[in-house]
């Protein structure tokens, strides 16, 4: 039998917030989620080998949870494992990054382009509505709950399209792939390329109101695109890469 701790959570993450009062979780979901959450954020650093012992003592439990934990994040491609070497947090790469928002601008303009033509004003409200809080939370100079707005802008334009697997494949793009990148650009972004990212979403919002497929595309394309394109973001993961 899995050993089980009982726990009271509320998950709280860029798409929603769900409070469940009563979870449970075996203390392999437990490790999982801890080291994720520890690589996603970057406190564990890409490279860096994770320590069964280490890991174990930290979160007070046996070091079996954290090995199969281990084989699970080996399957998200967040880490790999080395015969006789251990467990090692897979690097950033410029490729991985290319890679990443070329398959997120497939999945987003498709979905935006399936979808927009059967928008409910519901839905453009609910976009509106990710928009504006996005804007406010600028304004206020809370860039991190600015970026989670804007991220919310773009799943919700994936979940409108309503194909799961799309949306199931985008999510997990997000979550395993590119939130590190995420957190590093929000670390070093400036309030221009927030404030610019911010036009983009204005000149996006404009063509989903008028319901125009062929300006949304282009619009999202374009700001997607700029993405890969800032210079500070490029030259950081050449730097993380290269401390391989
Ligand atoms: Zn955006």
């Amino acid at each position: 039998m899995k050993e089980r701790k009982h726990v009271a959570s509320t998950t709280t993450s860029k798409y929603g917030s769900v409070t469940s009062p009563i979870k449970y979780q075996t203390l392999n979901d437990i490790a999982y989620e801890n080291i994720r959450e520890r690589i996603t954020n970057l406190t564990i650093r890409p490279g860096e080998q994770l320590v069964e012992q280490r890991l174990a003592e930290d979160l007070g439990i046996s070091k079996s949870p954290i090995r199969e934990a281990f084989r699970q994040l080996e399957k998200t491609g967040l880490v790999y494992l080395v015969p006789h070497k251990g467990c090692f947090v897979s690097p950033l790469s410029l490729n991985e990054f290319k890679e990443a928002l070329q398959f997120r601008e497939i999945l987003e303009v498709h979905s935006l382009s399936v979808g927009l033509p059967h928008y409910s004003d519901q839905d453009v409200l609910d976009i509106q509505k990710a928009e504006r809080a996005a804007e406010r939370k600028l304004a206020q100079g809370n860039k991190e709950a600015a970026s989670e707005f804007h991220l919310k802008v773009h799943t919700l334009i994936v979940e409108k399209a309503g194909n799961s697997l799309v949306e199931k494949a985008y999510k997990e793009l997000l979550e395993f792939t590119l939130r590190r990148y995420v957190v590093l650009a929000l670390r070093q972004s400036s309030s221009i390329a927030e404030t610019w990212a911010d036009e983009h979403h204005r000149a996006l919002f404009h063509a989903i109101e008028k319901r125009d497929v062929g300006l949304a595309a282009k619009a999202l394309q374009k700001h997607l695109r700029s993405i890969g394109e800032q210079r500070t973001m490029l030259d950081t993961i050449k730097r993380y890469s290269a401390h391989r």
